[in-house]
């Protein structure tokens, strides 16, 4: 017989008891809401991988009803295709990595419409985690139709306007160069001055279109390595060469050091040469008159190391991060003295790593800077 005194604790139970359920669902529809009114899409599955949630977003980005995809294995439902426009298996897509893995998933992929069009997104799973273990996932995605139109816009105007550009340039190259040559009959001094001047202007511009069309070129993967032994303290004595009357005209030192008399690597000669080619000019550019310049080549442990070092202005631990950008040209005032179209750097570090190797840099504000590329040497 319940005596009045139980009749007032299961009161009390059953309020306390309301009252939870009443705070849980309030903590429930916070968090509906903010699941529902996410810009991006967002899908949340059981362990098993089975779509339990799906937001406003993602339906409409997919083209599908809750009823479409509720209850369904997610990578069944939800096709995703590869940069490459190949089905990505259920194996490979992020959501299983993160079941097999535990951690969170990035990916760059296509996802298929229900009318079977495609679009690319940009995905995070995250698996959801209750007292150490997983009882699900969580994935976010972003419909980036507009960056990637935009990037692949931007790399067909570089292509495009930079072959636009060369061969006019050319004639203009050809034409001074003939006139300097006197084929149009005697210059007078200043008409030489002016023509010498045209013509160091032009050289200028055709190496800002040549430095762009090789990066719109390697952008489209359209480089591969020709690797052939190369004898490199020979080469880097090449680039010596050619870069002297620059060297002269500054006042700079240069030195070549090595602990070896001769250093054979398998690389890509005309590619590395740019690469160097480039640090070095780079080292003159940004050097005042009467700096010094060394370079430094090493062979050992399975790698080719080239030093390249200077005494100029330097680069700022904060502007190093960003170095090899595209277009990146530092704030410096000495950088706007010279001219550069701050690609030789982006172009340097993508031929090393295509050589599967690493470029670093070592700095310090006015003392100078040393770039160190390391080359694998068995590849
Ligand atoms: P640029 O055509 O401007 O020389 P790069 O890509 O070769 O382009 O270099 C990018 C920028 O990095 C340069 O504009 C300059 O600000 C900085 N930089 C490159 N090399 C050096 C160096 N040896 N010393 C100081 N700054 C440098």
């Amino acid at each position: 017989m319940p005596t009045a005194k139980n009749k007032d604790i299961q009161k009390l139970l059953s309020n306390k008891l309301n009252e939870k359920i009443q705070e849980l669902e309030l903590v429930k529809a916070h968090s509906d809401a903010v699941f529902s009114s996410i810009g991006e899409g967002a899908i949340v599955t059981d362990e098993n991988g089975r779509i339990v949630n799906i937001n406003q977003a993602a339906l409409d980005m997919l083209g599908f009803k809750p009823e479409d995809v509720v209850g369904a294995w997610f990578p069944q439902v939800i096709k995703a295709k590869d940069m490459g426009g190949q089905e990505v298996l259920p194996l490979e897509r992020p959501i299983s990595q993160t079941f097999l893995d535990g951690k969170a998933v990035t990916a760059n992929l296509f996802y298929v419409r229900k009318d079977k069009s495609t679009f690319p997104v940009i995905v995070t799973v995250s698996p959801i985690v209750l007292r150490g273990r997983p009882i699900g996932a969580i994935e976010v995605f972003r419909d980036i139709s507009s960056d990637f139109h935009m990037n692949k816009m931007k790399d067909d105007f570089i292509s495009i306007a930079s072959h636009q550009l060369r061969t006019p340039a050319s004639g203009v190259k050809q034409y001074i160069g003939m006139m300097l040559e006197g084929y149009a009959g005697k210059l007078t001094r200043q008409q030489l001055g002016m023509l010498r001047k045209a013509y160091a202007s032009n050289e200028r511009q055709l190496k800002i279109i040549d430095d762009l069309l090789r990066v719109a070129k390697i952008e489209a993967g359209k480089i591969t390595l020709d690797r052939q032994p190369v004898d490199v303290l020979a080469l880097v004595e090449d680039i010596m060469k050619e870069l002297n009357q620059k060297f002269i005209q500054a006042k700079q030192t240069v030195r070549l050091s090595s602990s070896h008399k001769k250093i054979t690597a398998r690389i890509d000669r005309d590619r590395m040469r740019m690469a160097i080619e480039n640090l070095l000019d780079n080292a003159s550019k940004y050097t005042p008159e009467g700096g010094e310049i060394n370079i430094d080549v090493q062979t050992g442990r399975g790698k080719l190391i080239i030093k390249i070092s200077d005494s100029g202005i330097g680069i700022s631990p904060n502007d190093r991060k960003r170095l090899f950008q595209k277009f990146m040209r530092l704030g410096h005032p000495s950088v706007h003295a010279v001219s550069g179209s701050g690609l030789g750097l982006y172009w340097a570090k993508q031929i090393v790593d295509l050589h599967e190797g690493e470029i670093q840099v070592r700095s310090e504000l006015g003392k100078g800077s040393e770039f160190i590329i390391k080359i694998p040497e068995h590849a």
